[in-house]
């Protein structure tokens, strides 16, 4: 294999071969990515399987993963958390090529019929880090925020933020 592999693949022929693809990329290296981390460290490996999804419809299975520096949403420390994402795409090369694309298969619009391999995988590592980031059941902060609500006796229910409860005190007199 080359030093550096190439990024830009065509997908047709490597559908063609039923080639797979391993790839390690530095977080770096996706500026997407590198823009929601505390720190873009780390590597992403991912591994691409290029098939036919149907007759003349090239396609990939993808496993990317990754250890992503989040920072909690909590307790406002960073921590780290594994992520990974499995995808199958198939490659059209326009809209009208989406009839074609079976179930199981998102369809993926490529009209010069290459692909940016880093692209797809940064793609798919976006769309799996969890929507807001918390750490996990076990760790004290985790545990931390249980007892707050337990405290509470149900749902979140801060008895310290309810800036307008002294207000109705207030316009009585
Ligand atoms: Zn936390």
């Amino acid at each position: 294999m080359p030093a550096t592999p190439a990024d830009k693949v065509d997908v047709e022929a490597l559908a063609a071969e039923g080639a797979t693809l391993d790839r390690h990329y530095p977080l770096d290296r996706f500026p997407r990515l590198a823009d929601v981390l505390v720190t873009a460290d780390g590597e992403a490996v991912a591994r691409f399987h290029f098939l036919y999804a149907a007759e003349d419809v090239p396609a990939c299975e993808l496993m990317v993963e990754a250890v992503a520096n989040l920072r909690c949403e909590r307790c406002l420390e960073s921590f780290r958390q594994p992520i990974a994402s499995q995808a199958r795409i198939a490659f059209v090369a326009d809209e009208s090529g989406e009839s074609r694309v079976p179930e199981g298969f998102e369809a993926v619009t490529l009209d010069s019929g290459r692909l940016s391999l880093s692209e797809l995988a940064e793609d798919e590592l976006l769309l799996s880090l969890p929507v807001v980031a918390l750490h996990e059941q076990g760790t004290p902060c985790a545990d931390r925020g249980a007892q707050a609500k337990g405290d509470a006796g149900g749902p979140e229910k801060p008895e310290t933020h309810r800036p307008f409860a002294g207000l109705k005190e207030l316009l009585k007199h």
